[in-house]
């Protein structure tokens, strides 16, 4: 199938695309086009306008500061992930996008399309998500912060207005004495993940004070959970492995689709829960090992 035909604009600079996109309300930002051009392919969108951002050079940059990592529109996963501060910064952001897709769709997709592309199965939603980033979206009308909290707003659903450029998803940086973990399970590597789990452990010396998770390809919407209360005692020994992955379980009313069942999901949650928390603990221990040294 071919897409539907459409008017094509590439603007050279930001305030140009910002007016076309400001006069064409049926228009579509082109980013890496990883997700895009199949649904144009297969005419699950038609809009009159797709307005390529490609040309805009001055949003394809990686930066990391002591409060995190600045990712421009146009950074391509492979840029990101091969950023070594970046990844020294924080390092759930590279850990999980090496589970993204397969490395060509990596070498041109967009992270920061990936994030507002909203789709719930998606790595970098849930991983925003969790570490409480942001997206800097530009119209022609002015400049706003969306907190990942109020990004995702139901099913491939994003808070961002058919004006708006996201111009930057900003990750905040590994905090001391935490921790970080990400898994999944796909049917092949590379697939979407049928469930992924990130995690967040922060110590206080040996004892955990706050664990945190966040759920891809559960829910319709990327999804955060607390699991702090799983472990009253500050420590991950015994049943308290098993109580942070209820209560996640709790939390979280995963759904049926083509791919999987929910009561597959509910075991997915389970044993990737105790696993990357688990990671994650192990994560937070070794760097305060390595900051005593
Ligand atoms: P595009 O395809 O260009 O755009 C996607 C959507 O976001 C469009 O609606 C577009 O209008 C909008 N958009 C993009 N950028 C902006 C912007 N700056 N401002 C406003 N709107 C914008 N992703 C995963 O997370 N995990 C996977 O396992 C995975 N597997 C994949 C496997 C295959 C075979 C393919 C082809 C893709 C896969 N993807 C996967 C998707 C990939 O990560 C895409 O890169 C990502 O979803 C979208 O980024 P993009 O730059 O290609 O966006």
């Amino acid at each position: 199938m071919k897409p539907a035909p459409f008017e094509f604009a590439r603007p050279a600079s930001l305030a140009e695309a910002l007016e076309v996109l400001a006069a064409n309300p049926d228009a579509k930002v082109l980013a890496g086009g990883q997700s895009l051009v199949p649904l144009l392919s297969m005419r699950l969108a038609s809009p009159r306008m797709v307005v390529d951002i490609n040309g805009i050079s001055e949003l394809a940059y990686v930066r990391s500061d002591d409060d995190g990592v600045h990712v421009g529109a146009l950074a391509r996963h492979a840029d990101v992930e091969s950023d070594a501060d970046a990844c020294r910064t924080q390092p759930l952001l590279c850990i999980a996008l090496r589970q993204v897709a397969h490395q060509t769709v990596r070498n041109r997709g967009t992270t920061v399309g990936s994030i507002v592309h909203a789709d719930a199965a998606a790595e970098m939603p849930a991983v925003l998500s969790l570490l409480g980033g942001r997206v800097t979206a530009v119209s022609s009308s002015g400049s706003r912060d969306v907190a990942a909290a109020d990004l995702y707003v139901g099913p491939m659903e994003s808070a961002l207005r058919h004006d708006e450029i996201a111009v930057e998803a900003f990750f905040p940086a590994i905090a001391e004495q935490s921790g970080v973990a990400f898994d999944e399970v796909s049917r092949r590597r590379g697939d979407y993940a049928l469930c992924g789990v990130a995690a967040l452990v922060q110590l206080s010396g040996a004892q955990v004070v706050s664990v945190r998770a966040g759920y891809l390809a559960v829910c319709e919407v990327p999804t955060v959970v607390d699991l702090t209360a799983g472990v009253p005692d500050g420590s991950l020994a015994g049943r308290n492995l098993d109580d942070a992955a209820d209560l996640a379980l709790a939390a979280l009313d995963p759904v049926t689709d083509i791919h999987a069942t929910a009561a597959y999901r509910r075991q997915l949650v389970r044993a990737l829960t105790r696993r990357v928390v688990a990671a994650a603990h192990q994560h937070g221990l070794a760097r305060a090992g390595e900051g005593a040294r």
